[in-house]
């Protein structure tokens, strides 16, 4: 099986996609999680990387299209994959039909921008171990400490109010008619997300029948 799995920033696609991963036995394939390795090494191109994440702006086509062929040729990818972030404009999609990636699927995740502002705006991380809190949905036991280590929470910079309205912005344009796209080809499906978890990978698993 091979999917694409298409949502806004915040709309859990990358939750669903670990879910889809685990049911199926093939790599969850994320592109943020790529890039923001590459900015953790503080490499020339890691630091290029960062000012466009945290500016709420996507990186460069040719450059993420050289990270997913580069992903892609691993073996672990043999037997199928689930791109999380990829493609997410219409040039990244016709450059994946070119280097002959065929998916059986795309999954959209749709919700509300509401809800994404108040899931995304909520967001905090531990400074020191990197754990994930939220202050509405999952918060610490003592405000902005972290359970775990007693690190700092910080609000990452692109989860701030004016870059997650870009972040939205940038969806809307440049991603959203990519369903579209592959709606002309036969191959979306859509799956609403739920208040919980495991209400959304239900409704995920069943369009995907699976
Ligand atoms: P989110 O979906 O919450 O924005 P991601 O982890 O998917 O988080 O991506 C984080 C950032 O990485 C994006 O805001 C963007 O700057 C960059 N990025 C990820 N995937 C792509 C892509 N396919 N093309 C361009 N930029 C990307
Ligand atoms: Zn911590």
């Amino acid at each position: 099986m091979k999917l694409i799995i298409l949502g806004a920033p915040g709309s859990g696609k990358g939750t669903q996609a670990e879910k889809i991963s685990q049911k199926l036995g093939i790599p969850a394939i994320s592109t943020g999680a790529i890039i923001r390795e590459t900015v953790a090494e503080g490499t020339p191109a890691g630091k290029a990387a960062q000012k466009y994440i945290e500016s709420g702006n996507l990186l460069p086509d040719d450059v993420i299209i050289a990270m997913i062929e580069e992903r892609l040729a691993q073996p672990d990818c043999s037997n199928g994959y689930i791109l999380d972030g990829f493609p997410r404009t219409l040039p990244q999609a016709e450059a994946a039909e070119k280097m002959g990636i065929e998916v059986d699927k795309v999954l959209s995740m749709e919700v509300a921008d509401s809800a994404i502002v108040e899931r995304l705006s909520g967001r905090r991380e531990c400074e020191a171990c990197h754990t994930p809190y939220h202050v509405l949905f999952n918060a610490p036991a003592k405000e902005n400490v972290c359970d775990k280590c007693a690190g700092r929470l910080i609000c990452r910079k692109d989860d701030e109010p004016e870059t997650i309205q870009k972040r939205l912005n940038v969806y809307h344009t440049q991603t959203e008619p990519l369903k579209e796209f592959y709606e002309k080809k036969g191959l979306l499906v859509t799956a609403r997300g739920h208040e919980e978890i495991s209400d959304t990978t239900k409704e995920v698993f069943s369009v995907l029948g699976i």
